[in-house]
């Protein structure tokens, strides 16, 4: 039997919300407590200054003057350096806003009080940001450079800063900043929301579930960007045979790139999947890198899915495009896939519907076709059929899926036999059964591990000719 569907499809969820957790957790947030706790892990080590370093000798660098916004304070933060940006940021004089106007106009200040100050400053590096506002510009530049063929309209924004800087910034802004001061981290990514906002780009900056999340390393300004998957709900319908539902890799050469002989150069075992007939379509057209596809459970590859079809999410990786109209992907999709795959509509979701979709286990009706030799008296026949309706069977692992499945006995219940008929030697029966059924061993017994059965029930030998799922009840 060939039902033998590899699993694991959506393996790279895990990978992924890892990905967003590492991002949140220490490059993505302007937040203080995640810079604190940065911080604090690190007191074990000696924090130490050395004036040397900045060979300051024989300036006239007070060490002991007293915080801003005293202005003994602003002027030892002007000498040693301090960037307009981070004058505005430490000067504790939050009425005359951020930014680096500000900075400059408290620093004019500054001079008309000190006519020598400006002669006194020893160095034009700002030894609290490293003159990392200075690249603000060019930071933006690469971002949208990157981004140039991406479609967005949200994202989350994350700096990493080496640790040494965040340290030495934080001790600097401690010692001789005003008390409320705003740290770095935050304020370079305030710069760059602004920078952002300047360029009049529509962006919202957001901290959860964003289109695109953006990393860019403050020491070297590489710039990393990872285009959110996008998630469409729908339900299918598998009108042919033969037709797994996720791509099924080439048994001889496992699906390698260039395929091999057996499976044409295809490295697929079977041409059409639903996942790729309804998936490839949409992925062109969203211009995405792959798909993943999850399914409210699987249907056998022989088997056939009709009524209001089995839900789906499918997950488009990497999309250059994620503002189509719905109504034109299904119209890809319906022409798509001709007699062999159907989806009346598609909804935008979250991912979070995947494991709504994963975990929902509904009620399915089936209509079974077996050859079933020997019966004499077809309305004998029927009534033993229907002496299963609303029984309760037990069925022991299939043989057919033992290597994947725990042995244990499954008990199910048989909601309803709804239609028996004989055909030749043949019989069709249409039943609703619990979720989790199996109904191929219902009907042939699997050697009697499945009790009873349409087999034990008739007193003779019953082959599975064909199986539909005719309707799956979920909501
Ligand atoms: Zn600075
Ligand atoms: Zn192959």
């Amino acid at each position: 039997m060939q039902d033998r569907e590899p699993e694991g499809a959506g393996d790279k969820l895990e990978e992924e919300d890892e990905w967003q957790l590492y991002a949140s957790a220490g490059y993505a947030s302007s937040e203080l407590e995640s810079e604190e706790q940065e911080l604090q892990e690190d007191s074990s080590e000696e924090i130490w200054f050395d004036g040397d370093d900045l060979e300051f000798e024989g300036s006239t660098v007070n060490w002991d003057s007293p915080p801003c916004p005293a202005p003994l304070g602003i002027a030892h933060v002007i000498k040693i350096g301090v960037c307009d940006h981070c004058l505005a940021r430490i000067s504790g004089f939050h009425s005359r806003g951020s930014g680096p106007a500000s900075g400059s106009s408290i620093r004019e200040d500054a001079f008309l009080r000190d006519a020598e100050l400006e002669s006194k400053i020893i160095q034009d590096y700002c030894p609290l940001c490293e003159n990392l506002f200075d690249d603000v510009d060019n930071i933006v530049d690469r971002v949208f450079e990157t981004l140039s063929n991406t479609d967005f309209s949200t994202m989350q924004f994350g700096i990493h800063l080496p640790k040494d800087l965040l340290q030495e910034e934080d001790r600097i802004r401690s010692k001789y900043g005003a008390a409320g001061s705003y740290h770095l981290k935050g304020a370079i990514v305030e710069a760059i929301h602004e920078r952002i906002r300047d360029l009049n780009k529509e962006v919202d900056f957001v901290k959860e579930k964003p289109d695109v999340m953006v990393l860019v390393d403050g020491l070297t300004l590489r710039v990393d960007v990872d285009v959110r998957p996008i998630f469409l709900y729908g339900r299918y319908r598998k009108l042919s045979r033969g037709i797994p539902q996720t791509r099924w890799p080439c048994r001889a050469c496992r699906g390698r790139a260039l395929g091999c002989e057996s499976c044409g150069e295809t490295g697929l075992q079977y041409i059409d999947s639903v996942q790729d007939l309804i998936g490839e379509p949409i992925r062109e057209a969203l211009e995405a890198e792959d798909t993943s596809f999850h399914g409210m459970g699987r249907e056998d590859i022989d088997v056939r899915c009709l009524g209001s079809g089995r839900p789906f999410v499918l997950e488009v990786k990497k999309p250059s495009k994620r503002k189509l109209p719905v109504e034109d992907l299904v119209e890809l999709v319906k022409g798509n896939a001709p007699g062999k795959v159907e989806v009346d509509s598609l909804s935008w979701c979250t991912r979070k519907k995947v494991n709504e979709v994963k975990q929902s286990r509904s009620e399915k009706t089936y209509t079974i076709r077996f050859r079933a030799d020997g019966l004499v008296d077809n309305e004998e026949a029927k009534k033993s059929i229907l002496s299963l309706d609303g029984q309760v069977i037990d069925q022991e692992t299939p043989q057919r899926v033992s290597h994947r499945r725990a042995a244990k006995t499954r008990r199910r219940k048989i909601t309803s036999i709804d239609d028996v008929s004989f055909e030749g030697g043949e019989v069709e029966i249409t039943l609703r059964c619990e979720a989790g059924t199996y109904v191929k061993e219902l009907v042939h017994s699997d050697e009697g591990r499945t009790k009873p059965s349409v087999q034990s029930v008739l007193g003779t030998d019953c082959e599975v000719i064909w199986l539909d799922v005719l309707e799956i009840h979920a909501e």
